[in-house]
């Protein structure tokens, strides 16, 4: 961790001065943002940020996020969701403590006072939030199914959209996702199926492994299967419709609350067996790449390095680099940090030049936020 504090103490940052200039900040901004107005000289400036994981106990859940990852769990029940990049009220990432000058300062702040440089022609979320949420999930025994509303239909249920992509990091022997209709279940089968406790039958099911990814637009009816870890980035939004938890207890030994109406309204009955992302690379013996998403909100590649490839991300562009395996280092002029698997590093907008070097063979989440 010694690299970070180096790194920083050597930033350059007439180029950082230069790099908000031509990202179109006004001179006041670029004064303020560099700490100049009160007589400080360079006080702050963006640089490639890592956040404190936030963790979720779920009844669900397990410990994999540790021992895939090395984060270092809570005691106690089982943890279901690391928050690595989360806008939310009450769930607001800190940034690490060896993150540099900007150490403890939460992302609601980050937003609050340099919007515009983190976010570039990205669009904020509701309320000025950060726009995407990312997440590792770590499934032990399968959630319940559900949908978040489509945009034409979250205003009218007082509910927000939700747009997700699924990144299986590691999966067990027969894991499988469960993602819109089987071909030719009609509305009505469905919601007979669904009074009778046996709509799960209704459901596309799609057995997956490691590297696998499924992309899900709101509207999508979706649950993960058992003995999956996976990357999740969506929406910043959480608006969740529960349709059927398998006709299970909660620890209470009550069922836990659905919401069949709201999801009803919201499901696309014309979603049958959606697929996997096709695994088509292209690239060369060092460095390969595959499109995993491209949306009005993001574009997700995943980035496959050898040791020492190194990866230019975009000048001017709000991205988040998300280690699934492998060691990485990201550089920003002369900003320098390690990324270890299971880290994601959020590149504000109005840094010119960051690159990945792979520190051995790695695979990279390259979310692209528009
Ligand atoms: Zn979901």
């Amino acid at each position: 961790m010694s690299s970070v504090r180096r790194g920083i103490s050597q930033t350059n940052f007439e180029g950082m001065e230069n790099s908000y200039a031509r990202a179109g900040v006004a001179a006041q901004q670029i004064s303020d943002c560099l700490g100049l107005k009160n007589g400080y000289s360079f006080e702050i400036v963006l640089y490639p940020l890592v956040f404190q994981p936030i963790f979720k106990e779920r009844i669900w859940g397990g410990r994999e996020i540790e021992r895939l990852f090395g984060k270092k769990l809570p005691l106690g029940g089982p943890i279901g969701e690391s928050w690595e990049i989360t806008d939310r009220a009450g769930d607001e990432s800190m940034v690490v403590k060896e993150g540099g000058p900007l150490a403890g300062k939460s992302i609601r702040w980050l937003m609050e006072n340099y919007s515009r440089e983190m976010l570039g022609d990205a669009q904020a979320a509701a309320g000025g939030r950060f726009p995407i949420l990312c997440k590792i999930l770590d499934a032990r025994e399968k959630l319940s199914l559900q949908v978040h509303p489509p945009a034409n239909k979250a205003a009218e249920m007082g509910g927000e959209p939700k747009t997700e992509m699924w990144f299986i990091a590691n999966a067990a022997p027969g894991a499988e996702l469960y993602a819109g209709l089987k071909r030719g279940v009609t509305r009505m089968e469905f919601e007979r199926k669904l009074a009778d406790g046996a709509v799960a039958e209704c459901f596309h099911r799609i057995p997956v492994r490691a590297g696998d990814t499924l992309f899900l637009p709101s509207g999508r009816v979706h649950a993960i299967g058992s003995g999956l870890v996976i990357f999740e980035i969506q929406q910043n939004s959480d608006t969740t419709y529960r349709l059927f938890d398998w006709n299970r207890v909660g620890t209470d030994g009550k069922p836990r609350e659905l919401h069949a109406t709201e999801s009803l309204a919201s499901m696309d009955f014309n979603d049958f067996e959606p697929k996997l992302v096709a695994e088509t690379f292209s690239g060369d013996a060092k460095i390969k790449s595959r499109p995993l998403v491209r949306d009005r909100l993001f574009d997700i590649d995943q980035v496959e390095m050898k040791t020492g490839a190194s990866h230019s991300l975009k000048p001017r562009k709000l991205q988040i680099a998300a280690v699934v395996s492998g060691q990485l280092k990201v550089r920003s002029q002369s900003f320098i940090m390690d990324l270890s698997a299971g880290q994601f590093c959020l590149i504000p907008a109005v840094l010119e030049q960051t690159e990945l070097i792979a520190e051995s063979d790695a695979t990279m989440l390259w979310v692209k936020v528009n």
